[in-house]
């Protein structure tokens, strides 16, 4: 029998913490399966960048929200295919704005794709892990998922929910030998944060104890270590990349 090649599946590795994380798990051996939803071109450069270091990497445009779409990839290119060793689930959108202004479509995306879709993948992937009797579940939440922010009630509640997903995930899996953690990054430079107000951004500064913002390399190197085997031991936890912000 041929062995299955050993594949990390990380969602939303175009751009930003998840395109960092797909190189880091690439670096690290794995054949990399990484989503996008609305831009090819970047997907191909990833696909090209981690070829170019000599590992393995494909691209599928695939929306963490689609529940049917999720569960079809799953089906078509994971089960039987490969060998699921480790599931980022790093696919997330902001729609700030303040509670008693804010709309329900606003509310309700950013719930579908930073809380539901992270649950889909992980139902998907826990199927196939559990048979496996193997496998890592690295969940992206945020500072402000511990923390709680003003002008970010729809985040905020999604990232929460994200880390008590991640909690019961690990109590659930354990027994087969599946982990499931969070990490939960600070303030970090990528286009979710560049959109942010020049004043805005001192003032987050001004409150990290490092005094700078993090890089999306910094929280790849945590989810690598949690997708390694010096993390065996470590499960149904939250690994907080911050720079000291919250503590
Ligand atoms: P980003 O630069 O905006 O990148 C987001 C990535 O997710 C892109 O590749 C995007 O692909 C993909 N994506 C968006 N919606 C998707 C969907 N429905 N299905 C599949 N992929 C989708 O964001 P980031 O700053 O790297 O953030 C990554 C994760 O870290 C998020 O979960 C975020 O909440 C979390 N985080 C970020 C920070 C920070 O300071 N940056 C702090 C704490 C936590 P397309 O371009 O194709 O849409």
């Amino acid at each position: 029998m041929t062995e299955l090649a050993s594949t990390a599946v990380v969602t939303g590795g175009t751009r930003g913490i998840g395109r960092a994380v797909a190189l880091r798990l690439a670096q690290s051996g794995y054949q990399v399966y990484f989503t996008y939803v609305s831009k090819p071109e970047l997907a191909e450069e990833v696909v090209a960048e981690i070829e170019k270091a000599g590992g393995t990497a494909k691209a599928f445009r695939l929306d963490s929200a689609d529940s049917d779409a999720v569960s079809t990839f799953f089906a078509d290119e994971i089960k039987g295919k490969v060998s699921l060793d480790v599931l980022v689930n790093n696919a997330g959108i902001t729609r700030d704005g303040l509670i008693m202004r804010m709309k329900d479509d606003d509310f309700n995306a950013v719930i579908d794709i930073n809380l539901r879709g992270a649950f889909y993948c992980l139902r998907e992937a826990a199927k196939i892990m559990a048979k496996q009797r193997m496998g890592r579940i690295v969940n992206i939440a945020s500072v402000v998922g511990l923390m709680g922010n003003a002008g970010q009630i729809n985040y905020v509640s999604a990232k929460a929910g994200l880390i008590g997903m991640t909690k019961s995930a690990a109590r659930e899996l354990g027994g087969r030998g599946v982990t499931v953690n969070a990490v939960a990054p600070g303030f970090i430079e990528t286009d979710m944060t560049a959109a942010l107000s020049e004043e805005v951004r001192k003032g987050y500064i001004a409150n990290i104890p490092l005094k700078r913002m993090g890089t999306s390399e910094e929280v790849a190197d945590a989810v690598a270590w949690l997708a390694s085997d010096q993390a065996g031991y470590v499960t149904g936890q939250t690994l907080s990349v911050n720079g000291g912000m919250y503590m």
